[in-house]
């Protein structure tokens, strides 16, 4: 068995933050070239990021399995076409297996902090408030963009005598049957759990503030004779994951100029007018705004769960939380046992209060003091050494992560290369900023900020810091081949 080179407290070549898709794409990237003194600190004492935390009742993704996986890596037998998240748990623990990536992990390591060592040229990643430190030539941080539950702050909440809980930190020994729930927030995550909880609850109450556009969901089982053609002609396999792949990136065409969307939301409408008679309720579970502004959602038992007759949606805004009631700007009390929040993450403002300094102890916040930005989503200026996965602007609306884990990983390696284990490399200033023009130029008009909406890819400023603009084989073609003369590259 291969053992770190290094100690407990390193230096590694790389540090790792998390055991999600990202950060173990990274670690098995690096163990195929060849490194191996890399460690992996993980906050809990299971791996799997975003699907390890998001348990609630129906979590799945809405990417079809096929394309949900590493493309160095298929899996034969997805037992669905949109895999829930038990499997892709499992999946991400037999990559574990597969590489032999135990023995680079630590558990139980919260990464609170990272510091930037002029002087010997390495990373001090403080782990669970200091206690210990690990040292890095390079630190990739694999957290995720969507990781730190986002509770709003309304009037009253802490009167709340009921029990409350975020759909990423589900509540599962919290029994909801015969409960009267409120859900607020109806966005990817909601929209998969209301159905599952609403056949329990005596009463659900959903508060909506935005209806999302959302598309049938075509799932069904995989068949295991389909499953055998996949395992014995990987070919097959490879042609659906390809067309899948087509078909999703197809909807960038639409993201910058949304006529083309009209099949889509055509789609999205009918399939609502099928599903909900009530001409109330339809009207308000109507879109407003362009299709693409947030999110698309596929659901095809979201609907229906709103017409049942325990279920109420309710539009009018949150006035305040009392001790055992959600009070609407109509003023009526709704009396509830729980709110349940499936209100997102924190993501323009994930970083705000991280305790991260690069060169010359420059803070994350003073370099991103007029917004969150990064080379490509990887790289930052004034950060030696420093690699953000899925950073800012990187994140699609359209298409599988994965495809940008795997270029973005690819990325990170070449910039590896260039350092002989020793040297130190930086974006330079000029071309982040040239980047990030480019990003801003291409977001102009395009969807995400003139499509009449707010969504988490937008920062408090109305620009877009985490939406990629562009489709998916523009980013693989510009992180395909590093450009050396893009970074400040110190040898030794
Ligand atoms: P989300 O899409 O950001 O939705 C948050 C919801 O909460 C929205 O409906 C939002 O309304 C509402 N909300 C936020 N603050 C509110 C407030 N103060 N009062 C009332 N409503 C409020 O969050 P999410 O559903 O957790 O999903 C986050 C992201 O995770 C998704 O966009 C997606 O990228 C990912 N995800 C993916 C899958 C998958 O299948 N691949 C599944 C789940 C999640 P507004 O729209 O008005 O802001």
């Amino acid at each position: 068995m291969l053992t770190p080179a290094a100690g407990p407290g390193g230096p590694f070549t790389v540090v790792i933050v998390g055991t999600g898709f990202s950060g173990l794409g990274l670690a098995i990237a690096l163990k195929k070239s060849g490194t191996h003194d890399f460690v992996i600190l993980e906050k809990a004492d299971e791996v799997g990021g975003t699907w390890r935390e998001n348990t609630y009742p129906g979590c799945a993704c809405d990417i079809m399995s096929l394309l949900y996986s590493y493309s160095f890596a298929p899996k034969r037998d997805w037992s669905r076409m949109f895999p829930r998240q038990s499997e892709i748990l499992d999946y991400i623990k037999e990559l574990v297996e597969e590489y032999d990536l135990a023995q680079h992990i630590r558990f139980g390591a919260e990464v609170t902090g990272a510091e930037y060592e002029d002087d010997s040229g390495t990373w001090r990643v403080l782990v669970n408030g200091g206690e210990e430190v690990v040292r890095g030539r390079a630190l990739a941080a694999g957290m995720g963009p969507l990781h730190q539950p986002s509770v709003p702050d309304l009037p009253g909440l802490a009167s709340f005598t009921g029990r409350t809980f975020h759909s990423a930190e589900w509540d599962h020994d919290y029994d909801l049957s015969g409960k009267r729930v409120a859900v607020i927030g109806t966005g990817a995550s909601a929209i998969q759990f209301i159905p599952r909880i609403a056949e329990r609850t005596s009463k659900l109450t959903v508060f909506q503030r935005t209806p999302p556009w959302i598309l049938p969901k075509p799932d069904r089982r995989i068949t295991r004779t389909e499953q055998r053609l996949f395992r014995r002609v990987p070919g097959v396999q490879r042609a659906y994951r390809d067309a899948i792949y087509l078909m999703q990136e197809s909807f960038v065409l639409g993201f910058k100029n949304p006529r083309l969307l009209k099949i889509a939301s055509g789609l999205a409408k009918a399939q609502l007018a099928h599903q909900v008679r009530d001409k109330e309720l339809r009207r308000k579970l109507t879109p407003d705004y362009t299709m693409g502004c947030k999110r698309t959602l596929v659901s095809s038992d979201y609907y229906p769960a709103l017409t049942r007759p325990n279920v109420e949606l309710t539009t009018e805004g949150i006035a305040e939380v009392r001790e055992r009631s959600i009070v609407t700007r109509d003023g009526r009390e709704h009396e509830v046992d729980a709110i349940i929040f499936g209100t997102g993450f924190h993501v323009t403002d994930a970083f705000a209060d991280a305790h991260i300094t690069g060169r010359g102890g420059l803070r994350i916040q003073e370099a991103w003091k007029d917004g969150i930005q990064a080379h490509l989503g990887v790289t930052v200026a004034g950060f030696p050494n420093f690699f953000l996965l899925l950073g800012p602007n990187s994140g699609l609306g359209h298409n599988s992560m994965i495809f940008i884990i795997e270029a973005q990983v690819r990325y990170v390696l070449q910039c590896l290369r260039m350092l002989d284990g020793t040297g130190r490399i930086t974006v330079r200033d000029t071309v982040q900023d040239r980047f990030n023009a480019w990003v801003q130029r291409k977001s102009e008009g395009a969807v995400w900020v003139a499509g009449g909406c707010t969504s988490w890819y937008l920062d408090e400023n109305g620009v877009n810091r985490a939406a990629w603009p562009a489709s998916t084989v523009n980013y693989w073609l510009r992180t395909r081949r590093l450009d050396p003369d893009d970074f400040e590259i110190v040898h030794g």
